[in-house]
């Protein structure tokens, strides 16, 4: 069975149709790229499966369970976003565990916890400091380890590197690659980045204009592009 279907979802603001009968499925374990340029409904499609939007037509399953009308707290799912959006007065330990305490989690396992996702993310030794004494790529790092500790059954990421440079995007992209290999989560992640997105892939969606144009392992795509479109976005040659 399916981890998550998108099943004929559409989305409009006012007359604006900014998704049309968008349709995917993903099987567990899958790590699913939305690959487009800008404005073609990436963000819109990755908040809609975490409830952070409205679903206009269509239904979103998780295991086999319409969550449309879910709300996010509910949907088993953690999101990372392009800015991290870490509690400035907090520690690195306090950012990751606050979700935990919320929950009233015990402190014993949220210690296991923290560990745990810090040894993964090789920032144990800064569990001390504040956001701000952080670099970029520590601080994506702090934000994943937030969303690793919640052990979601899908992991959405909205473009999560865009804000770094060249050479820790590179570095980032083979810590997620790790991480998925690790955790052996369901993933969904978002970018205009070709490169990105055929490394990290197993399952790629190359979108124009709120249509998927077409789904296919990364290699597929790559060599046997559905169209034009298609083609020149991902860079095959011709
Ligand atoms: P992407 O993430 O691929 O860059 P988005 O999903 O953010 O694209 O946006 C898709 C389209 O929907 C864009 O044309 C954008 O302007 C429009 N859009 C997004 N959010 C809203 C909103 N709240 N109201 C009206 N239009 C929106
Ligand atoms: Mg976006």
């Amino acid at each position: 069975m399916s981890t998550l279907e998108i099943d004929r979802v559409r989305k409009a603001y006012g007359n604006l149709e900014v998704l049309k009968e968008v349709s995917i499925s993903i099987g567990t374990g899958d790590f699913l790229v939305l690959l487009g340029p800008s404005g073609c409904g990436k963000s819109t499609l990755l908040n809609m499966i975490a409830g952070l939007e409205t679903v206009t037509g269509g239904e979103i399953r998780i295991a086999g369970r319409t969550i449309n009308d879910l709300s996010p707290k509910d949907r088993d799912i953690a999101m990372v976003f392009q800015s991290y959006a870490l509690y400035p007065t907090m520690t690195v330990r306090q950012n990751i565990e606050f979700g935990m305490k919320i929950r009233k989690v015990a402190q014993a396992d949220r210690d296991k916890a923290v560990k745990t996702a810090s040894d993964l993310l090789q920032i144990t030794h800064l569990l001390d400091r504040k956001p701000s004494q952080l670099s970029g790529g520590q601080r994506q790092r702090v934000a994943m380890g937030r969303a690793i500790v919640r052990e979601p059954k899908l992991f959405l990421f909205d473009e999560p590197l865009s804000n770094l440079d060249a050479k820790l995007r590179v570095d980032m992209r083979t810590e997620i690659k790790r991480l998925h290999v690790r955790l052996g989560t369901t993933i969904v992640y978002v970018t205009h980045d070709q490169i990105e997105a055929m490394t990290l892939a197993t399952r790629v969606a190359v979108m124009k204009d709120g249509v998927v144009q077409q789904l296919d392992e990364p290699q597929a795509v790559y060599d046997r592009p559905a169209n034009v479109y298609v083609a020149r976005f991902v860079g095959s040659p011709a």
